[in-house]
């Protein structure tokens, strides 16, 4: 198991504290980002679909635009956390960060 730090629930955003992947699925339908949760140090592993990020100008079915930009994570990481209201939809502590996807990742395979 992950070290896991139990922080009292905060919706907030926060720096990311460490480097994140950013991985192109197989099938290049998705985009995985891989890290730590800054807050609560859980493994937060989000997927998002290829292709919504970026300009849209000039996008075609069967060339969408590289993943440029960045992608907002949410924590995810499944504990109880205290203080969590309990109408909120989050999964994990109330943290969200913003990772940038470097240029070129994960781009059309030449
Ligand atoms: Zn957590
Ligand atoms: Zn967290």
């Amino acid at each position: 198991m992950p070290a896991h730090e139990h922080t009292s629930f905060r919706e907030a955003e926060v720096p990311p504290t460490d480097p994140f992947t950013v991985e192109r699925s197989e099938d290049g339908r998705w985009y995985t980002v891989t890290g730590p949760c800054p807050t609560c140090r859980a493994t937060s592993v989000f997927r998002v679909a290829y292709g919504v990020l970026g300009p849209t100008k000039g996008r075609t079915r069967r060339k969408p635009p590289p993943l440029t930009g960045e992608v907002v994570v949410f924590c995810q990481c499944g504990y109880p956390h205290p203080d969590k209201p309990a109408e909120s939809p989050d999964a994990g502590c109330g943290a969200f960060w913003v990772v940038p996807v470097p240029p070129g990742t994960g781009g059309p395979t030449p």
